[in-house]
């Protein structure tokens, strides 16, 4: 299936940790003859490190462009496009992972600036970097080609108590992923949805504010996806016949409540 990824460019937003990283590195393994992969975050040393890493390890059939991005400033979003060297910008297939949890405050407790942040980073940054794509996935013949894959969370899906900006901002992705799979149908562009159920990441720390204590106890009972769980689904969806969508997958650990 890696053959379907020979000469494809690959935007992974929020590449410098947990599923983003995992994700470049198995695109990576799964083409190592003959691909472009564009890694964005904001921390682009580490994404340097982790691009250094791949090379190593697969040998220079990937390339690799380090991008610093910040998906929640549309300014950033809106021109990053137009400055990619011609060798990336033919971008084919976008994995919207970029996002994150800030707090687990109720509803009404919750600070104006965790709620911005998740918006603007977990929405409106992956609205904005999906319209920043869309254009080169329609100047392709037939209406247009491409892939969108956008990562919203099983808590899009089952709110929890303390999770209410959060799962609401999980929720918005997965309607705007519905909409926009709906809006392509006409295309050959392809829209999918990954949902992870608890999966060991940074993530789980930032949510408890750097508290290891709290983040380790989530997982009391169950051992939880690694960040690789994920990249296997999401490198085998895109892999699938272009006729072929896998428009929504759900992964749990096998133990979660
Ligand atoms: P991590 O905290 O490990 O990684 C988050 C990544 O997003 C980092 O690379 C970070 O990079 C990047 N990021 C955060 N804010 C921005 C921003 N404004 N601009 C660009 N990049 C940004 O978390 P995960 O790998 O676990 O999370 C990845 C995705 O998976 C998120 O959308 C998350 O909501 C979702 N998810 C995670 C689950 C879990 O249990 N871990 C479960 C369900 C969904 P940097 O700081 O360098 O910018």
């Amino acid at each position: 299936a890696g053959q379907r990824l020979a000469g494809k460019t690959i935007l992974i937003t929020g590449a410098s940790a947990g599923i983003g990283q995992a994700c470049a590195l198995e695109f990576a393994l799964a083409q190592p003859h003959d691909l472009r992969l564009i890694l964005a975050a904001r921390r682009v040393d580490t994404i340097h490190e982790i691009a250094a890493a791949i090379t190593k390890q697969v040998g220079d059939g990937v390339k690799i462009l380090p991008l610093q991005l910040d998906v929640s400033k549309p300014d950033e979003v809106r021109t990053f496009v137009g400055k990619l060297p011609d060798e990336f910008k033919n971008i084919d297939i976008l994995v919207n992972n970029a996002g994150g949890v800030r707090g687990v405050e109720t509803a009404g407790n919750i600070a104006e600036d965790d709620i911005n942040v998740m918006f603007d980073t977990n929405v409106t940054g992956l609205i904005n970097v999906t319209q920043a794509v869309l254009p080169i996935f329609f100047a392709r013949p037939d209406g247009g080609a491409g892939d969108i894959v956008n990562i919203g969370s099983i808590a899009g899906r089952e709110p929890y108590a303390g999770g209410s900006i959060y799962c609401a901002t999980k929720a918005a992705v997965r309607s705007f992923t519905d909409s926009l799979r709906r809006e392509t149908i006409h295309t050959k562009i392809r829209v999918m949805e990954i949902d992870p159920g608890a999966t060991e990441t940074e993530f789980s720390v930032v949510r408890f504010r750097g508290d290891k204590a709290k983040a380790d106890a989530t997982y009391a009972g169950m051992e939880p996806l690694t960040a690789q769980d994920i990249a296997e689904v999401i490198v085998f969806n895109v892999t699938r016949r272009q006729n072929v969508v896998i428009a929504d997958s759900l992964i749990f650990p096998t133990v979660q409540a």
